[in-house]
């Protein structure tokens, strides 16, 4: 079968949702038996999105093969069973990096390289290249139509058509009808401009998908129907909703699906959404509520927790819980103290990078340790949580991460080029330092051992997970920790490096090197998570009483 193109624009104004409602027309693709997947087109000039504050756009979603991606691409793993790589995220950097790359290698052979061919040409190739084996690939284009910087992309979309053939590509563009409080109406204007913008670059959408707070009449439906050349039921209103996971059946109610199988000749079965029936079920019978802290500092712009608060949010569906999120600051806990935690079933110390917030995130460790409070440390989190065992139970002073102090005497956390360096175990140089010290992302096998909270959790021996860190826990000073009740009970499948850990004098007190958020998703919620939400409730029980 050849592959059939859908791409997905966002007009009027940003953060439309252009992400979950790409997500979620492909869950319906694939749950007619077909082949999907996704690729998100980012106009920015970062190469990847690696080296971007997690407040401007929210969280890095790292990928199986370890590329530091959008958080749509996050969006799209818990939408769909295909896993996102490298190849499913481009950037506008990327782009011009290769082009320039191969213009110095004389590849372009005297031409005068140019945004159309050359940037255009090098958008559809890698375009194609992620379509490839699959029979539908939706492409979503970053930012809003009108901006500067996505014209190469939409340029290169437009072009798309007569390459891959008009009827094997359709052009899906989300728009915003807001309503007016003073005349108590929806207004369609801001929509025909939006379409107008599009047709000014020689775009005609073929599907228009319009989000609004209030309900869009036919008469209004209709109408932009009419301005954008378009048939009625190619004019789809999405209300909004209190859950995510309800937008697949909002559109497949609207026979969405049925419109674009139809439109690409398609011969599947039906959309059957049983296993997402099941996951609203979870989401909405629950039998409690546990309250979660996630003590972090990225919390002005919640997505920088994208993929954890989801992962809570599953962990609460497969216990039936609802599960309330607080974000807090962990700077205020350093300035006003740890009684902000006091109502909190479980804490989370999620990833991170840089000294500020860390006095506030070790004085958080040392209250869950202390009252017994679930504890569930990540990347950061786990290495804030030895290091606060250094201090406190360990009376190791000047105990440190050497990300946050340099010439601490005793870096229980550092990089593994500095391990030996710091302890001066000539011999341990030799055999443990030898493999870079530069970041560890991606996929990594670990070996549970079988003794531990984890292993019951996730009931098998070696698992794999994904990584994104510089620094280790310094497996040269971890037997001094181990002595006093911290616990490795988790190690990379070489044995060299701490993966996870717990404390043996504490209910559950557990914390990975690793990233657990990323592989959880609402039909498959992550063992950890699940474990972490029912120790929440066990906790909030046991208070209760
Ligand atoms: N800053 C720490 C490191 O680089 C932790 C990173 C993280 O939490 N993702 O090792």
């Amino acid at each position: 079968m050849k592959t059939n193109y859908i791409f997905v624009t966002g007009g009027v104004v940003s953060s439309l949702g252009k992400g979950i409602v790409t997500a979620s027309l492909a869950a319906i693709l694939e749950s007619r038996g077909l082949n999907v997947t996704i690729m998100k087109l980012d106009p920015y000039i970062n190469v990847d999105s690696g080296t971007i504050s997690p407040i401007q756009h929210g969280e890095v979603f790292v990928t199986e093969d370890g590329a530091e991606t959008d958080l749509d691409l996050g969006h799209y793993e818990r939408f769909i069973h295909t896993k996102m790589t490298r190849n499913n995220n481009l950037t506008t950097g990327r782009v011009y990096s290769e082009v320039l790359r191969k213009e110095r290698s004389g590849y372009y052979l005297g031409s005068t390289i140019q945004v159309i061919p050359h940037i255009t040409n090098e958008i559809k190739e890698r375009i194609i290249y992620c379509a490839k084996n699959h029979d539908i690939i939706l492409v979503e284009i970053g930012g809003t139509v009108g901006d500067i910087e996505s014209l190469p992309f939409l340029e290169a979309i437009r072009q798309m058509a007569s390459n891959v053939g008009r009827e094997h590509a359709l052009y899906l563009h989300l728009t915003l009808v807001p309503y007016i409080t003073v005349t108590g109406e929806v207004k369609t204007k801001p929509t025909q401009h939006s379409v107008k913008n599009l047709l000014s670059i020689g775009i005609q959408p073929d599907i228009l998908i319009c989000r609004s707070d209030h309900i869009i009449s036919k008469n209004e439906c209709k109408k932009i129907a009419l301005f954008c050349n378009l048939p009625e039921k190619a004019v789809i209103p999405l209300i909004d909703v209190d859950s995510i996971y309800k937008i697949p059946f909002l559109l497949k109610k609207q026979n969405l699906d049925e419109y674009i199988c139809n439109r690409f000749k398609l011969i599947c079965n039906q959309a059957d959404l049983s296993d997402w029936e099941k996951v609203i079920y979870e989401e909405t019978y629950t039998i409690g509520k546990v309250t979660i802290g996630v003590i972090g500092k990225y919390i002005e712009l919640p997505d920088a927790y994208k993929s954890i608060i989801e992962a809570l949010k599953h962990g609460g569906f497969k216990n039936r819980l609802n599960v309330n999120i607080k974000l807090i600051d962990s700077e205020k806990i350093e300035l006003n103290g740890v009684h902000l935690l006091n109502d909190l079933d479980a804490i989370l110390v999620p990833g991170g990078f840089g000294k500020r917030g860390i006095k506030g995130k070790i004085l958080t460790v040392k209250y869950a340790r202390e009252n017994k409070v679930p504890y569930l440390g990540i990347c950061l989190g786990m290495q804030v949580a030895l290091i606060e065992f250094a201090l406190n139970v360990l009376n190791i002073k000047n105990a440190n991460s050497t990300e946050f102090d340099e010439q601490c005497d005793y870096p229980i956390i550092a990089l593994i080029t500095e391990w030996c360096s710091k302890s001066g175990d000539i011999e341990k140089r030799s055999k443990d330092c030898d493999f870079g010290g530069t970041m560890r992302v991606g996929n990594q096998l670990c070996r549970l051992i079988k003794d531990s909270l984890v292993f019951n959790m996730y009931k098998k021996e070696i698992i794999i997970e994904r990584h994104r860190h510089r620094y280790e826990v310094n497996n040269t000073l971890i037997s001094n920790i181990e002595k006093s009740g911290i616990k490795v009970v988790g190690r990379s499948i070489d044995n060299k490096l701490i993966e996870v850990i717990e404390n043996s004098n504490h209910p559950w007190f557990v914390a990975c090197q690793f990233h657990p958020e990323f592989t959880s998703t609402p039909r498959d919620s992550h063992p950890l998570f699940i474990g972490f939400i029912k120790a929440a409730k066990k906790y909030h029980s046991n208070y209760i009483k």
